[in-house]
């Protein structure tokens, strides 16, 4: 069974599926899974890959983009 990656397209006997939220979603690598469900800096929208911080169920990419977003005290994600 042939299935298309629904981040770049590209068609691939190897897809994989990953169930979130209910949804179904299809991808060729783990690269674009992760372009599609990694959680986005609230400030300045790049993927979070691991790392981040969060404070009251925002994510940011780092203490920094917390900072410009008026947040101050906040914890590391482990
Ligand atoms: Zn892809
Ligand atoms: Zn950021």
């Amino acid at each position: 069974m042939v299935a298309r990656c629904e981040v770049c397209g590209n068609e691939y006997d190897r897809a994989f599926q990953v169930i979130l939220d209910g949804g179904r979603h299809t991808f060729d690598s783990f690269e674009c899974a992760a372009h599609a469900l990694a959680p986005k800096c609230a400030h300045c929208g790049c993927r979070i890959l691991g790392h981040g911080v969060e404070k009251e169920g925002v994510i940011y990419c780092s203490a920094s983009c917390a900072k410009q977003e008026g947040i101050t005290e906040l914890r590391d994600r482990v």
